[in-house]
């Protein structure tokens, strides 16, 4: 398999030579040359597979550059009931009839960036050890990202991980989850400023191409084609518990999934999975009052926000102005073309902060042909979908699934199950928990008294040059 930039740069790239990147050189992302096919005789063969087996089967048709051994052994150190709480992984559980909730948020950090990012660490150790050489993650995070790459990457040869917070604005649960970290290949850095004075100083650190490659900096946001391919295979884990056991020669059931979105990495691997032939009828795109995307599936038009207008909600994790992966689903809308892509994301959107579809045949497509839906939900609808659910089925769920769960109602289709991705646990954004219920949400034994562990963080001015600094001391090259 080979990768390809969503603008049409003339390289062609392997997986491995791809892993350690972000952007494709010419800004766009990368996107395997075709999606491989999977029929009914396939599926039949991985149902019931462990989920480790199952991932090893989905990531050897993308990966031809790592020995089937070694990739099998990587798959299956990641995906074990030890790390992620359960045999299944990502067990399934039925809430009203045909209606399923998946629990992707059983990993370390009890978010679902644990089951992309979990590979990622043993994927980048792997590679890393196989070249000889050493990356240094710098990173900008306000909650579930920085912890989930801090929690994979721990400890592994290699790798050093630099991650900017800001300041005191986090919550005290993801505080205590990143600063108890005692492994001296992880560095918080508490920045005095708001989590764009992170993302800005990573982005002028990444732009200073000499500092760049003499202190080999890397990163792991969501952008990365490692971290969407893993995503894939929850995805067919949850097609396949949801359809259970299937008459022979019957043509496959479909299902639908509701997916909380932000950046669209988690639903843009939904995407893939419905292009590789996973009978998926419907994908519903689930966005908070920060609506960029529910935007754009309902009228044709995407429309980046400023800093400005995007909202903090109570779903925080989906506060984002521009969906980063966005650029790979409209490249498939648009049938591949890629210096029409170009044209939108680099010349329409750079100009104008806008481009519009409605008049054009492809935006049909994207429900027609591809399957998209989308809602959006507000504060007061997250406190009812709370409270519903803790009161119909004794069932806890966050603030995004809520999200999620709200959208799912709003597009069922009758005898077509709908499994809702459960992207966090309640523990994390507690606060809400207690506005809507009048109590804390439980917390897992390995969380209890985080918050008193001792704090392992440096705090830093929004500078870049202070960054640099405490970057350069901290790699011994
Ligand atoms: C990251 C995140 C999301 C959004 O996922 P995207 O892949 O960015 O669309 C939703 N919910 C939670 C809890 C998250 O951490």
């Amino acid at each position: 398999m080979r990768y390809l930039s969503t603008r049409g740069h003339p390289d062609r790239r392997r997986f491995c030579e791809i892993l350690l990147e972000g952007l494709a050189p010419d800004g766009g992302l990368y996107l395997p040359e075709h999606y491989p096919q999977v029929d009914a005789a396939t599926l039949a063969k991985w149902r019931g597979l462990p989920y480790h087996a199952l991932a090893f089967e989905i990531l050897s048709l993308y990966i031809d550059d790592i020995p089937a051994e070694d990739l099998a052994r990587l798959c299956a150190i990641t995906y074990t009931a030890e790390v992620f709480e359960s045999d299944e992984i990502v067990p399934l559980r039925e809430l009203e009839d045909g209606m399923y909730l998946e629990a992707l948020s059983n990993g370390p950090t009890l978010a679902f960036k644990d089951m992309a990012m979990q590979l990622l660490g043993n994927l980048f150790e792997y590679e890393l050890s196989r070249r000889g050489q050493e990356l240094n993650i710098l990173g900008a995070t306000s909650g579930d990202t920085g912890s989930a790459a801090e929690y994979a990457m721990r400890g592994k040869k290699g790798v050093r991980v630099f991650m900017t917070s800001p300041d005191g604005r986090m919550s005290p649960f993801q505080q205590a989850q990143m600063f108890s970290l005692q492994d001296a290949n992880i560095h918080n850095l508490a920045i005095t400023g708001v989590f764009d004075d992170c993302q800005d100083i990573v982005k002028a650190v990444s732009n200073d191409l000499a500092f760049k490659r003499k202190y080999r900096i890397g990163t792991v946001n969501s952008i990365n084609w490692a971290r969407l391919l893993a995503q894939v295979v929850y995805y067919f884990a949850g097609y396949f518990q949801a359809t259970g056991a299937q008459d022979g020669g019957k043509p496959p059931r479909k299902v639908a999934f509701s997916v909380p979105s932000g950046n669209f990495g988690n639903v843009c691997a939904g995407h893939v999975a419905r292009m590789m032939g996973l009978p998926i009828e419907t994908l519903v795109v689930a966005t908070n009052e920060n609506d960029v995307l529910d935007e754009f599936f309902r009228t044709g038009v995407y429309r980046v926000r400023s800093a400005a207008d995007t909202h903090e909600t109570s779903s925080p994790s989906m506060d984002i102005s521009k969906a980063s992966n966005f650029e790979r689903f409209v490249f498939d809308l648009l049938d591949r073309d890629a210096s029409r892509t170009r044209a939108l994301f680099e010349d329409e959107l750079g100009r104008t902060g806008r481009f519009d579809l409605s008049g054009d045949p492809a935006f049909e497509r994207a429900s027609s042909r591809f399957g998209f839906a989308s809602s959006r939900s507000s504060h007061a609808d997250r406190l009812a979908t709370i409270r519903d659910t803790d009161q119909r089925f004794a069932c806890l769920i966050d603030t995004h699934t809520a999200d999620g769960l709200k959208a799912a109602r709003e597009h069922r289709s009758p005898g077509v199950p709908m499994i809702v991705l459960e992207t966090a646990l309640p523990i994390k954004f507690a606060e809400t928990i207690v506005e809507a219920l009048g109590h804390e949400p439980d917390r897992p034994a390995r969380f209890v008294g985080i918050e008193a562990l001792p704090k392992r963080v440096v705090q830093l001015p929004a500078d870049v040059e202070a960054v640099k600094a405490y970057v350069a001391q901290h790699c011994d090259r």
